[in-house]
């Protein structure tokens, strides 16, 4: 009998779960902005070059780690987040599953500097390939800084397979709006190859939708407000003279989070029945909370598909709404619920 089955080495394993985790350099802003969500920050700065090839850096404001929580996170199922299966069905937090770090350390040169609020020197912490090369005491401002370099470099076949820069910065781009967009009242700045992209101030969601896709965009909005016993739904739609022969501005959000949800897209277009031309797409910004516990989250592994305990009930409150909202903007054009 020979036995020949073996527990892989971690920096393998994490190799392993980053092929899930992290596609591309939008993947990694994603996870490193959402974790800066979930550490309090108020202000928070994305630094890119080369689409994100070279670098991908965010800076926040928020909390902090500890010396030790600095060394621990880039550990695979280290969190801060949950403590327990039951905390799944409860989720607060952008993360939960303690795998982004651990997997963006796997696959690119990381260096970590961050101070909590009371500490007088922050740590500072260069990590290759899963294992950490340096560490020294750092003067930092409170907060957490995250730069990602070379991110695949030591996955040749995933280096090659990204796109062109206009493609991936395109990427980098949808991921920062879909962040900004639900965070209104964090301060969000962007820079690619030294270059502002975008700074938006802390707002109203009106006014942050209307500093990232530009002016005209407010006089199309129509709001949307509702609050039942299973959701509160929030948000914009276009209105429908404003649809789009491309397909438009289309954003969904669950408690926080850009979601892709093919079922409730159907329920708020359908709302559009009768007022727009063939082939014409309204846009949407839509904010839908449910309670924690009738969502899972837990089902893909860049989180952007979730399954719901009612989907149909939320189709025809979703739908009906929408429909509500357009005809009352139908009879008094001026009517304006600013947010
Ligand atoms: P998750 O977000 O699922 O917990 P991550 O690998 O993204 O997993 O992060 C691991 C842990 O590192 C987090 O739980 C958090 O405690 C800490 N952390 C990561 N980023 C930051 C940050 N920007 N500020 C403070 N703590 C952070
Ligand atoms: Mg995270």
């Amino acid at each position: 009998m020979t036995d020949i089955i073996q527990l892989l080495p971690d920096h393998v394993a994490n190799q392993i779960a980053a092929g899930e985790v992290v596609q591309r350099p939008a993947s990694v802003v994603k996870e490193l902005l959402e974790n800066a969500i979930d550490a309090g920050a108020t202000s928070i700065k994305l630094l890119i070059k080369d689409a994100g090839k070279s670098l991908i850096q965010v800076i926040d404001n928020g909390k902090g780690m500890s010396e030790t929580d600095a060394r621990f996170c880039f550990e695979r199922h280290a969190t801060s987040k949950i403590r327990t299966a039951e905390d799944l069905f409860n989720l607060q937090t952008k993360g939960f599953r303690g795998e982004a770090l651990a997997s963006i350390a796997a696959i690119a040169h990381v260096e970590l500097k961050t101070k909590q609020a009371l500490q007088e020197l922050g740590t500072h912490i260069k990590i290759e390939g899963s294992s950490i090369v340096s560490q020294d005491l750092i003067t930092t401002p409170k907060g957490t800084s995250i730069a990602v370099k070379n991110l695949f470099y030591n996955i040749p076949a995933r280096r090659n397979f990204l796109k062109s820069n206009q493609v991936e910065t395109r990427h980098i781009i949808d991921e920062f709006q879909r962040v900004a967009l639900v965070h209104s009242t964090i301060e969000f700045s962007m820079y690619h190859n030294d270059n502002e992209v975008y700074r938006l101030n802390s707002c109203n969601l009106r006014q942050r939708i209307v500093s990232i896709l530009g002016k005209k965009t407010n006089e199309k909005l129509v709001p949307i407000n509702e609050k039942t016993d299973v959701l509160t739904l929030s948000g914009f739609v276009s209105k429908p003279e404003f649809s789009k022969k491309k397909r438009g501005e289309q954003f969904f959000f669950v408690n926080d989070r850009f979601i892709k949800n093919s079922y409730l897209h159907h329920a708020l277009v359908s709302a559009f029945d009768g007022l727009l031309a063939g082939g014409y797409h309204p846009s949407y910004f839509l904010y839908l909370t449910v309670p924690p516990s009738t969502i899972d989250i837990n089902i893909h592994p860049t989180k952007t598909e979730i399954k719901f305990d009612n989907e149909k009930i939320l189709y025809a409150i979703i739908r009906s709404t929408v429909k509500h909202s357009l005809g009352q903007y139908n009879i008094t054009p001026a009517l304006d619920f600013n947010r």
